[in-house]
């Protein structure tokens, strides 16, 4: 090197390099080009990426031009051959070189940032762990990314990097995910899929400047695909990994069956063989062939990260009632089947197997105090029907604690191999009410964080979750990193992101829907609300006060005078229509009888009118779920609450 070190301010006059080593996953490539680009656009100037020898596979130095240059001349892109350990290796430092990468000592997706004479040192666990480092340097040097929009590099100077003290960042959980039905991609009709797969562009990259690293697709019984094969190169680009599964008991044990092997199939409580169910677990060749279709699975998908094995998305009786199943729980049912799968895997990949994993929800809810699982079976736990006003592990909760003992118990189980899945962006759980629980979100996985959970996932519904729940989306993913973060604040800091221009105003609208959050969000579906009469009374006012906050997040959004925000001003007026209408119901359902169908019916007519704000919206905000599911799906919830009128 030159007798001074070369520092960030000769790089205005020289430029700057990021080095990455030469060959090796396509995906440190992609974050040293990612890493270029933006501090081109931030440091106005140009920003080279060399592929140098003697680099750690995993890292990427970003050095001004005349300290990559010192000994270096490594070949630009493509060109030319690579130099020797040039000055890139040279300013790596030796320790670098050989087996002692400075990545082995990050956990899973981990990096590091050092200082190497004027150069910044990037170190990470993984290839993927490099593209997180290399978007998590960018916004804290100023970078904004916000979901649905293009990311946003504001000049910034090379004092800011001179300043950038030396971190590391160690994910508070190794699997980081969100989770999607495969079938709401309407990947049977092209023009319905493309518009889907737009959002996904959007939707994983902030996912990878997020450093989220997996994406399950949720498959039920009609659906004739595991994954969207034309979203591969997407999540792939984003270095997200795959995980396959949902409700696929019904279809390992293939329906025609009935026919010639009808003791394949479980016996329901009228002693018949239920064609609807998953099978008898006491029938070792029923047991064999879920096995070996699951194998089937791996075979042809061998990207596959998880599979999820869930039974039939049936509230009771979906499991087997014969001699031999008669004192086996539907938990210990399940269990011998998941089992069982988990054996085949292990036995075609050895410790290479993806884990399958035990749905713990609905009647498998609580765990068995018998079950026994394999190595390589973890379970997923669900609580659907927990409360979202309160945190998970609140003492004060009248619904929470039993959800929260059945966690505790399933965790001891299964020697602490578990997996959250969470419902922070369910469309259908929440009506298509928009709805905000930031601190509900960051005081939970603490609570998960502690007892030793390291896999959490959320579902969301496309686009249309991204325009209902940003709080969330948003909260969720930070969260998952570091549980260093302030749930209070992040109605403001996602009103920032995503509305810079008038953050004021749409911090003030979230926190508003977060108000409202904390008082609807008690029981479950939104707008399948509990009629029993103690409780209506408390319900009802409830819902009330959430619909009044839901106003005032409208009226803090029409001071914002912006056209983006238009969108969600119209999704909070059908939230707050909607909750009314809810109120009015459960009002109604006190009355006798002629007037409570008079009035029931009026208060359904306030759902039901409620939804023209959302047709309002553009179709592309909406999503495929937006425009086509919700409205099959508002179907069934006001016929519900119809016949639920009477009862
Ligand atoms: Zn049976
Ligand atoms: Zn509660």
């Amino acid at each position: 090197m030159g007798s001074r070190m070369a520092t960030w301010a000769d790089s205005a006059r020289e430029g700057a390099r990021v080095c990455h080593a030469h060959g090796g996953d396509p995906l440190v490539r992609r974050a040293a080009c990612a890493l270029a680009a933006g501090l081109s656009a931030m440091l106005g100037r140009s920003v080279g990426v060399e592929a140098a020898r003697g680099l750690d596979p995993n890292a990427l130095l970003l050095a001004p031009e005349r300290a990559a240059r010192s000994g270096a001349g490594a070949g630009q892109g493509g060109g030319a051959p690579p130099a020797p350990a040039a000055g890139a290796a040279a300013l790596a430092g030796e320790s670098s070189l050989g087996s002692a990468a400075p990545g082995a000592a990050l956990p899973s997706d981990g990096f590091a940032l050092t200082r190497r004479g004027g150069a910044l040192m990037l170190s990470a666990a993984s290839a993927r762990g490099a593209l997180h480092a290399a978007w998590d340097l960018l916004e804290r040097l100023g970078a904004r990314f916000a979901l649905g929009q293009a990311p946003e590099f504001p000049r910034s100077d090379a004092a800011r990097l001179e300043a950038v003290e030396p971190y590391s960042v160690a994910p508070a959980f190794a699997r980081r995910a969100f989770a999607s039905d495969i079938m709401t991609w309407h990947y049977g009709d092209a023009a319905r899929l493309q518009t889907h797969l737009e959002h996904d562009r959007e939707f994983v990259a902030w996912m990878a400047w997020r450093g989220l690293n997996a994406f399950f697709y949720i498959r039920h019984a009609q659906d004739t695909r595991l994954v969207i094969h034309e979203a591969a190169p997407i999540l792939a680009e984003g270095g997200i990994a795959v995980e396959c599964g949902g409700h696929v008991l019904p279809l390992l044990m293939p329906r025609e069956r009935l026919e010639t092997s009808p003791k394949y199939f479980p016996i329901d409580e009228h002693g018949r063989r239920n064609p609807r169910g998953n099978l008898c677990a006491s029938n070792p060749a029923a047991l064999e062939l879920v096995a070996k279709r699951a194998l089937g699975y791996l075979r042809e998908h061998p990207e596959m990260a998880a599979l999820h094995v869930w039974g039939a998305d049936v509230h009771r009786g979906a499991w087997c009632r014969c001699t031999g199943c008669a004192a086996l729980s539907p938990q210990l049912q399940y269990m011998k089947v998941a089992n069982e799968i988990a054996e085949a895997f292990g036995r075609e990949l050895g410790a290479a197997a993806p884990p399958v994993t035990y749905l713990a929800y609905h009647d498998t809810l609580e765990p068995d105090p018998v079950l026994r699982p394999q190595a390589n079976v973890w379970f997923e736990w669900a609580p659907r029907e927990r409360c979202y006003a309160h945190a998970i592990d609140d003492p004060g909760c009248d619904v929470n604690p039993r959800y929260f003992d059945s966690l505790r118990r399933y965790v001891d189980l299964f020697d602490g191999r578990g997996q959250i899945f969470e419902y922070y962006a369910d469309a259908i759980l929440f009506g298509g009410v928009g709805f905000a629980t930031p601190s509900v979100i960051v005081r939970d996985l603490r609570a998960y964080h502690r007892m030793g959970l390291r896999s959490v996932s959320c579902l969301t519904f496309g686009a249309f979750s991204a325009l209902a729940y940003p709080v969330n989306l948003e909260t969720f993913a930070r969260a998952a990193r570091s549980l260093d973060l302030d749930g209070d604040a992040m109605a403001e800091r996602t009103a920032g992101l995503r509305h810079p221009r008038c953050a004021g105003a749409m911090g003030q609208a979230y926190r508003a829907v977060a108000r409202a959050s904390a008082m609807a969000l008690r029981h479950g579906e939104v707008l399948r609300p509990p009629a029993d009469a103690a409780g209506a009374p408390a319900r009802r006012a409830r819902l009330l006060g959430a619909a009044a906050a839901m106003r005032e997040a409208v009226a803090a959004a029409e001071t914002a005078m912006r056209p983006e925000v238009g969108a969600e001003r119209d999704l909070w007026k059908y939230s707050a229509e909607a909750l009314e209408g809810a109120a009015l119901w459960l009002e109604a359902r006190t009355f006798g009888a002629p007037e409570r169908r008079a009035a029931g019916e009026r208060a359904i007519a306030k759902i039901d009118g409620a939804i023209r704000h959302l047709r309002d919206i553009d179709p592309r905000l909406r999503g495929s779920w937006g425009v086509y599911d919700l409205e099959r799906i508002r179907e069934i919830w006001l016929g519900t609450l119809r016949r639920r009128l009477e009862a």
